[in-house]
């Protein structure tokens, strides 16, 4: 594979992404970069960046992004290998010859030794259960009755248990002919980096095998069981991403959900393994689930292939709403229709068939509320609608879902149904809706509050100061201390670039891309190709004022951090004493003997961040 590597470097070297992009997207300049209108999804203002000095793409409305390859993998539906070899071709650049002859040979022999190993996992995990199984006593047979889960249940999922050794699995692979390196490729094991011993990575857990449509298993899902299993460990373990699995690209459950969805015309969806397990038990066997991760425009066009509507069944909680919204988001884009069942809380799916079982969860189907309807309804509950700010906070929370809506009737009907139950203007509404759509993409992105927006952006210009500025570096590790940074990812990949640099190694954009996961998906990724478009003042604007009174800033927000974690620390010690009197005093005292808190109280007062504190004069 490595020459292979050698030969894309080179290759990408070679090629310029602005015309290579530019056959399918027609770029204007702008500033630096070019812009189009994204190819990877619908939208009437261009938010896809293409820069010609970095030799990266990025899409701000999706968060797509990347080098060349990428660009001809997801415009062309390619495998890297193709999409190398297209790239190669288009530029009369010929491919080694030896490199053309096996690379496709190879790269499936690999694909397809990795489903046979994790076939033979899957069996393997299995037929551990089942002899589990076999004794009352067993702590797995235990748990699986406490969670309601017969043998026949747990063969139709094919769900296994991981012994206790360290190589149990390992070592029945090795019998079956399968080299370790195919093992650790699969995600099956690990291999120590000091030692370069390979170890079982699934160790005395329940498995739930995570199957393509197909039915073959690419993935597994590990949870603890052992009522004596440490408290810090995780209560799921997964595979990691391996030529044959991408997170968010399989759906739980739908090899064996596939037919009835088509059936029922529309899919239950839901969050965990167990959800789907349970509705499959009762007779809902329309019900697929996302395990862990937000729904992706992947799962969302596998739906769409299938169903002409969806409907969520998740958890009633802070989290499980979050998640439903995004989801949303993603399923709008493919006009599907969308409801969402109610549960009661505390329940999920799983806890509430068990309590009360198939005929009241039918009810609860048959009486989904519209999306819309529903996040209406969250929006009234969570700000109120009795005062003007309360209905414009309800405006600003409900304008990104109406602009997902694809179809204008739709979308002229949800306005209306906005405008009545808040009792706003619907001309109002409209103007700030049609005002909004023609938003900057960057002012939209952090509209849908996408993640890698929320980062600080002093902090985000100061990464960009150390990535971009060669002669800025030495100036910014001497002065900025990374606990300064309340950003943990700002904090991570400076710190990483500080790192580069004591090293005497590049530093550059395309090297710290390189350290992020493949996955289009990856947060790291797209929040580095998200700074490397940020348009920030030129450098040689940059005064030693601006310097310092940016250091200035940082520092204060800072402290005023450290103050503020440091006062709800005390209230949450002295709840009986809710005017602080006691903490008062105790401050007093403690910054009399501790010139550090001294300091920062003298600057969160300044600030006036904490006007309760008690006076510290000079
Ligand atoms: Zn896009």
């Amino acid at each position: 594979m490595s020459a292979l590597i050698d030969f894309a470097n080179k290759l990408l070297a070679r090629v310029d992404i602005v015309e290579v992009v530019g056959e399918y997207v027609p770029l204007k300049r702008a500033g630096q970069n070019y812009r189009g209108l994204c190819p990877f999804h619908r939208e009437k203002t261009p938010s896809f960046n293409v820069s010609p000095t970095k030799q990266i793409f990025h899409c701000f409305g999706c968060g797509v992004g990347g080098d060349a390859i990428r660009f001809i993998m997801r415009i062309e539906h390619l495998e890297w290998v193709d999409a190398l070899k297209l790239l190669a071709q288009k530029h009369g650049i010929p491919l080694p010859e030896f490199e053309r002859r096996t690379a496709d040979k190879a790269i499936q022999d690999a694909k397809t030794k990795l489903y046979e190993v994790n076939k033979l996992a899957c069996e393997f995990y299995a037929a551990n259960l089942q002899k589990a199984l076999k004794d009352p006593k067993h702590p797995a047979t235990q748990y699986l009755a406490k969670r309601k889960i017969n043998a026949e249940l747990a063969t139709r999922f094919s769900l296994g248990l991981a012994p206790t050794g360290w190589t149990d699995f390992t070592e029945a692979a090795k019998r079956a002919g399968f080299e370790p390196e195919t093992v650790v490729g699969a995600g099956l094991a690990i291999r120590h980096s000091e030692s370069g011993r390979v170890y079982d990575r699934f160790r005395n857990r329940i498995i739930f095998p995570i199957c393509d449509s197909l039915g073959r298993p690419v993935a597994f899902g590990a949870r603890v069981y052992a009522p004596d299993a440490a408290p810090d460990e995780p209560k799921y373990i997964n595979s990691p991403e391996t030529a044959i699995y991408r997170k968010g690209q399989v759906l739980y459950g739908l090899h064996l959900a596939k037919d009835s969805i088509v059936r029922e015309g529309y899919a239950l969806l839901m969050e965990g393994y167990l959800d789907v397990i349970r509705a499959h038990q009762f007779g809902f066997t329309h019900a697929v689930a996302t395990c862990g991760t937000a729904l992706t425009e992947e799962q969302g066009g596998t739906l769409k292939k299938l169903a002409r509507r969806v409907l969520f069944a998740y958890d009633g909680d802070e989290a499980g709403q979050k998640a439903m919204l995004r989801g949303c988001e993603v399923l709008l884009e493919y006009e599907l229709g969308i409801q969402v069942v109610v549960l009661p809380d505390p329940h999920d799916p799983d806890s509430y068939l068990v309590e009360y079982g198939t005929e009241p969860f039918r009810q609860l189907i048959a009486k989904s509320r519209d999306f819309f309807d529903f996040f209406l309804d969250r929006a009234i509950e969570r700000f109120g609608s009795g005062t003007v700010a309360a209905k414009v906070e309800c405006v600003q929370f409900l304008i990104p879902i109406l602009q997902r809506v694809r179809n204008a009737v739709a979308q002229r009907e949800y306005v209306r149904m906005a405008a009545r139950r808040l009792d706003v203007d619907e001309a109002a509404l409209l103007r700030q809706l049609r005002s909004k759509q023609k938003s900057s993409p960057q002012q939209l992105a952090k509209t849908l509050t996408h993640a890698t927006s929320s980062e600080p952006r002093s902090e985000c210009t100061l990464l960009k100061l150390v990535v971009e500025y060669e002669n800025m570096r030495a100036w910014a590790f001497e002065h900025v201390v990374p606990d300064w940074l309340a950003s943990s990812r700002v904090r991570k990949w400076f710190e990483r670039c500080r790192t580069l640099h004591a090293e005497g190694r590049l530093l550059g954009w395309e090297s710290l891309l390189r350290e992020c996961s493949d996955d289009e998906t990856d947060e790291d990724a797209r929040f580095l190709r998200e700074v490397a478009f940020m348009e920030g003042e030129p450098v040689d604007q940059l005064t030693s004022e601006t310097l310092s009174s940016f250091l200035a800033r940082l520092k204060r927000s800072f402290f005023e951090r450290m103050v503020a974690d440091y006062c709800s620390t005390l209230r949450h010690l002295y709840p009986e004493d809710p005017e602080g009197e006691t903490w008062r005093k105790m401050v007093e005292e403690l910054s009399e003997h501790h010139p550090a808190l001294r300091e920062a109280l003298l600057l969160a007062q300044r600030t006036s961040v904490l006007r309760m504190l008690p006076n510290f004069g000079h």
